[in-house]
């Protein structure tokens, strides 16, 4: 394994020297075999068995300092808790991917926790990245579980667990937070180069580096929030330290992917005031951009900063709308702004699947009404919106069942809802990974129709409606 280490050689101020701590009989028992081969890993090798175990040590693995600000309170130090930075490795594409151990033992940044993830938090947190790889979403990925015999105590002692993922980067925008607010301009200066290089090369060789840097940043989170906002998934847990300098989806907690569709849904049980809602996340990321931006007040005035934030907005916006319109199948931005929000009535007031009616409508022909009309109470309603819907589409004169078959490309059959990730987990807790691993392969395939597998489709049992998800795994 051809291991690099780039962000440990920035040095003592950006990280502190973790090796990883072995759980009690740790076993991998499930490792993901494509994105291995993406990054010439033999997972089962003795060797790379050992490393990856923490039997062998990395010589240059870390753990990563950052601050953040916590639903909107300012951490001045945060930091792997409970992560371990082995190094980076070159995928097929050239570029690196950091390799990332969650769940690996106390480090320096671990405060009064214990360093360790337990083995429903690391199932989530595999599902659910897997899920978002395959629905086209930046994502950090999983690439290995390892169970164990050591019991993690949280409100009830369970079995502890680490995750091996990868992702582009693991660069917070609290890592920037940290160097600012204690006035570190040499180290916050040397992160700006680091990401440049590594991360934006682009925009290194351009005339203004930093700025067309920060463009392509705000770029990245909107147009990764625009995909959350299209495929229904809340993330349960916005704080600046969850979120990526690369653009990428990291830190899967309590997050959630919408069952029946409600645009104030909270998905995290701890959000008591709703700050992270379904439909708040768009306004967030430009909350937290806000204070990345903060960041380079002494490197670039602030109209710039401003300038840069304001093309937040018609950036998630134009990508959101691309998004729904290929969901709709129609082409015609006029009447996607006309068909949606009435759209979003019907869907709130039924309390419908999002999922599921997306799925009926690419498989709907022309005439098929009754696919929908049975799935809600007001049928007058539905049958009010299907006929402007109908006659958008008839008005784009386009093959009503090519137009429907590329819609089941981009609308899922499944998706990874809380009722099966929680019977997997149970399962897995038992021992039997079979469940968990039926699961990872609909959500790795999520268009197809695995007739094997339709009970994974299906909506959530009354009791699945109301499991709670919360911060602390
Ligand atoms: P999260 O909201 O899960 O991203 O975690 C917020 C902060 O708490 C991060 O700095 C984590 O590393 C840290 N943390 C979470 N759980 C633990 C744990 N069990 N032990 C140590 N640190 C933790
Ligand atoms: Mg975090």
């Amino acid at each position: 394994m051809n291991l690099e280490h780039h962000f440990a050689q920035l040095g003592e101020a950006f990280s502190s020297k973790t090796l990883i701590q072995p759980l009690l009989e740790q076993r991998l028992v499930e490792f993901n075999q494509s994105l291995a081969v993406f990054l010439s890993i033999d997972i089962k090798s003795p060797s790379i068995k050992r490393v990856l175990s923490g039997q062998d040590v990395v010589p240059h693995s870390v753990s990563m300092v950052y601050a953040g600000h916590q639903f909107g309170g300012f951490s001045p130090q945060l930091g792997d808790g409970r992560g371990v930075l082995l190094g980076e490795i070159k995928g097929q594409d050239g570029l690196l991917y950091d390799l990332h151990m969650k769940g690996a033992g106390p480090t320096p940044y671990s405060r009064r926790g214990d360093g360790r993830a337990v083995l429903r938090s690391c199932i989530r947190e595999y599902l659910a990245s897997e899920a978002m790889a395959a629905l086209s979403v930046p994502s950090s990925r999983a690439l290995a579980l390892y169970d164990s015999r050591e019991a993690v105590y949280r409100e009830t002692p369970e079995a502890g667990a680490m995750l091996l993922r990868t992702a582009h980067g693991h660069i917070r925008f609290g890592h920037f937070e940290y160097f600012f607010y204690q006035g570190k301009q040499a180290e916050l200066d040397q992160l700006i180069a680091y990401c440049l290089q590594h991360y934006y090369p682009a925009c290194l060789a351009s005339d203004a580096p930093l700025q067309n840097m920060l463009l392509d940043v705000v770029k990245r989170t909107a147009r990764m929030i625009a995909k959350w906002q299209s495929i229904g998934f809340q993330h349960g847990v916005m704080n600046t330290d969850n979120f990526s300098f690369t653009g990428e989806t990291i830190d899967y907690g309590p997050y959630g992917f919408m069952e029946d569709y409600a645009p104030d849904w909270v998905c995290n049980h701890s959000d008591h005031e709703g700050r992270y809602a379904f439909s708040r996340q768009p306004g967030v990321g430009l909350w937290n951009l806000n204070c990345l931006m903060r960041c380079f007040s002494k490197h670039l005035d602030r109209d710039m900063l401003v300038s840069i934030l304001q093309t937040y907005e018609a950036e998630l916006q134009s990508h959101y709308d691309d998004l729904m319109s290929q969901k709709m199948g129609l082409d015609s931005r006029h009447i996607l702004h006309e068909l949606l929000p009435s759209l979003f009535v019907v869907l709130a007031s039924e309390k419908m699947d999002y999922t599921v009616f997306f799925r009926l409508l690419s498989q709907m022909q022309e005439s098929q009404f009754a696919l929908l009309l049975d799935e809600v109470i007001d049928r007058e309603r539905m049958l009010n919106w299907l006929t402007l819907y109908q006659s958008a589409r008839l008005d784009e004169g386009k093959d009503w069942s090519l137009v429907g078959s590329d819609m089941l490309k981009v609308n899922p059959k499944f998706i990874l809802r809380n009722y099966l990730a929680h019977d997997a987990i149970l399962a897995a807790e038992g021992g039997d990974y079979l469940p968990f691993r039926r699961l990872l392969n609909v959500l790795s395939h999520p268009f197809s129709e695995h007739s094997e597998s339709e009970k994974l489709a299906q909506r959530a049992p009354e009791w699945g409606k109301s499991l709670e998800v919360s911060c602390s795994s």
